[in-house]
């Protein structure tokens, strides 16, 4: 099918910067053409500063929504009428709807994360995590996490420039939800020991293992990995990172971060048009094991 635009073709997109290397229109449009929405999704290079005034040109224009990407994940939030619970306990916003002039402020990318878990096999509401970094995907993962029901959640920061931001999510998520959150610096082994031993799943949403620097690793202890415990990286580039290739030596079960990249643009898909994306044929074009995106 053809994806004509034509006078009615309602326009959304992606604001940040950079924008160029995003795989999101790729995967937007080619859904919109496969459903015959007369949608359409471009990239706009907007830093903060220009922010206020590029949204209140989308209100006007009355757009279907719009993703963003760093640096304006929380600089968008003043410009915005209301957040869902998610966005407001991360304090930073992915997804933007707009309906009539009101937008409202997501963030998917803890639902992407947790669907990644699903699509990997696993089940973790009512098991314990361990979740290693406190910056923006970390936090996305956390409270998404404790909202779908992790009993408990042992985040683990080094004690830099995310070290407060850490202890106020740990206090956000013990205060808004059932799950019991603790805070565990990177550089205690031993805490680090107990907290792996009583997980089902350890996250890495650290950027330490990420290409050109794919030579590091967040576990410079392969003794903490036992077989029962399942390690992901939301890094997906490299694909096998070598946090993921040292688990499998000792036996633990993989997966990385391809998939919850693919599934915070299909939510973000079906908070805008109330309809699936067609992920097998996103998956087949732009989701394969070669190392074809950034
Ligand atoms: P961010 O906000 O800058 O956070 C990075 C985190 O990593 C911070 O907690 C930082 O600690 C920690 N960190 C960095 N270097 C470290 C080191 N040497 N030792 C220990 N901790 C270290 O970045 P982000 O947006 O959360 O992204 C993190 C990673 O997730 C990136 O690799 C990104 O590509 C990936 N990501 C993947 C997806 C996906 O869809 N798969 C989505 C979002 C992000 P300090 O604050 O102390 O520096």
């Amino acid at each position: 099918m053809d994806h004509k635009i034509t006078g009615s073709t309602r326009l959304g997109g992606l604001l940040g910067s950079p924008v160029a290397h995003s795989i999101s229109p790729m995967m937007h449009n080619d859904s919109f053409q496969e459903l015959g929405l007369d949608y359409v999704y471009l990239c706009f290079e907007v830093g903060p500063e220009k922010l206020p005034e590029v949204i209140t040109a989308f209100r006007s224009m009355n757009v279907y929504g719009f993703n963003l990407t760093m640096p304006d994940k929380e600089a968008v939030i003043p410009c915005l009428d209301e957040l869902s619970l998610a966005a407001q306990m991360i304090g930073a916003v992915n997804t933007v709807t707009c309906q009539n002039g009101k937008m409202t402020g997501h963030n998917t990318d803890g639902i992407g994360y947790m669907r990644a878990v699903e699509e990997a096999g696993y089940s973790v509401p009512g098991k314990e995590m361990t979740l290693l970094g406190a910056g923006g995907a970390a936090s996305a993962i956390a409270v998404q996490a404790a909202i779908d029901g992790v009993s408990r959640l042992h985040l683990v920061s080094r004690r830099g420039r995310s070290w407060e931001k850490a202890g106020a999510l740990v206090d956000q998520i013990n205060q808004n939800t059932s799950c019991q959150a603790d805070l565990t610096d990177l550089a205690d082994t031993d805490g680090l020991r107990k907290n792996l031993e009583r997980s089902a799943l350890l996250t890495n949403a650290t950027s330490v293992g990420m290409a050109p620097h794919a030579d590091q690793t967040p576990i410079g202890d392969c003794s903490l990995f036992h077989p029962e415990l399942i390690v992901s990286d939301v890094i997906y580039n490299p694909r096998r990172t070598r946090l993921l290739r040292e688990a499998e030596n000792a036996g633990c079960r993989t997966f990385n971060g391809m998939y919850m990249l693919l599934y915070q643009g299909e939510a973000a898909f079906r908070i805008w048009t109330g309809q699936n994306m067609p992920v097998e044929l996103i998956k087949s074009r732009y989701f394969t094991e070669k190392e074809s995106y950034e």
